[in-house]
């Protein structure tokens, strides 16, 4: 069987009171639709995942930077939006099942996913539903107020996943005006499957909603840290966050010997529980000989990328007799930034010195230490 996914991300949001439309807020460093083209595309099954945006909101999408996504412009409505890419998956003949989605749900885990692939060899229809929890009332007039028997009644989310000439020809055909989602097409519901749905899958629907999200997310931070000291002596050359600092000493090293890079790869491993960066890069093997610092980070920062993580926020010492650091911090800070593929506020950087004491007191050497914090998507 071969998936598609169609990301509905036209809506213009009216209750959701902010400048830029929601489904480009970020949570961490990830917009909405980042957090769900980022899971979605770890499924192999799923070969083509199609974005359906607002021209409105071009410039926003254009910063997103998507690649292997499908892009088209929606209609006004979701149901339009919905039939313009079951209309070019149904004319591209690639694949045969449908998972349609509204960019207003982030999180949704990607055992959902698994879920709903896996019911779909079997079933025309996978809805993912909730049960309600609350008491039902429905307005009958300004005076009456009837109560309602909650257990007729069930919430649907998405994803939902359909076999894609059906659902086609349902949209084209259809009937009814009102469509909140994909399944009120459906009148026989003998070949659907509901499976449980996810509270923590709820639609961003205000800034509230939002909040929520972020606060969910925070809760799932992680601390690492990390600590490096090199040796100090004529003849190298001084890399500090993998900007190349004027020194008459520079740092002795199997590699380029940049502390504040190593300490910052050492935080980052131990927040993900990735062990250290020794084990990582040996200082035994000729490859890593005089290497960049550099390097190590981009090849740990594309591992924890593909775990998940998103860096949260990062606070540095570098701690150092010599040279003076005051007008290379922010250098140091801003190249660090784009080496994490992080804001460049969510990065301190401290000089200290030892006010003269010890090795590094002497000059003899240069330390850093990194405390870190990260916070993994599911
Ligand atoms: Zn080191």
């Amino acid at each position: 069987m071969r998936f598609s996914f169609i990301l509905l991300a036209g809506g213009i949001s009216d209750r959701f009171k902010s400048n830029v439309p929601k489904q480009y807020h970020k949570i961490g460093e990830k917009t909405l639709i980042d957090i769900v083209i980022h899971k979605i595309s770890q499924f192999n099954e799923i070969k083509k995942i199609i974005v359906i945006y607002n021209k409105k909101h071009k410039k926003y999408l254009k910063n997103l930077k998507l690649k292997n996504i499908k892009m088209l412009i929606g209609g006004t409505t979701r149901s339009e939006s919905t039939l313009i890419g079951l209309n070019y998956l149904v004319k591209q003949k690639k694949t045969n099942k449908v998972l349609i989605h509204d960019a207003a749900r982030p999180n949704f885990s990607k055992n959902l996913i698994k879920k709903i692939i896996k019911n779909s060899t079997k079933n025309n229809a996978i809805i993912p539903i909730l049960k309600l929890q609350d008491a039902l009332k429905e307005i009958k007039n300004k005076n009456s107020i009837l109560s309602k028997s909650r257990n007729n009644f069930f919430l649907t989310q998405t994803p939902q996943c359909f076999s894609l000439n059906e659902i086609f020809q349902l949209h084209n055909n259809k009937k009814q005006k009102y469509q909140d989602d994909d399944f009120s097409l459906i009148d026989n519901v003998k070949k659907v499957k509901f499976i449980s749905g996810e509270k923590k899958n709820f639609k961003i629907t205000d800034l509230e909603d939002l909040n929520l999200l972020k606060k969910i997310n925070k809760a799932n931070i992680k601390i690492g840290i990390g600590f490096d000291v090199h040796r100090l002596v004529v003849g190298r050359k001084l890399y500090l966050g993998g900007v190349k600092i004027p020194s008459p000493l520079g740092t002795l090293g199997h590699s380029d010997g940049d502390p504040v890079l190593h300490s910052v790869i050492d935080a980052l491993l131990g927040a993900c529980g990735l062990g250290d960066i020794g084990e990582k890069f040996s200082d035994k093997s000729k490859k890593n000989k005089n290497i960049s610092s550099t390097k190590l980070i981009k090849e740990v920062i594309k591992e924890v990328k593909q775990k998940n993580y998103t860096i949260n926020n990062i606070d540095i010492n570098i701690i150092t007799e010599t040279p003076k650091l005051k007008k290379f911090k922010e250098k140091i800070a801003h190249n660090i930034a784009i080496l994490c593929q992080i804001p460049r506020v969510n990065i301190n950087v401290k000089a200290k010195t030892t006010e003269k004491l010890g090795v590094i007191g002497e000059r003899k050497a240069i330390a850093s230490e990194v405390i870190m914090t990260v916070f993994q998507n599911d």
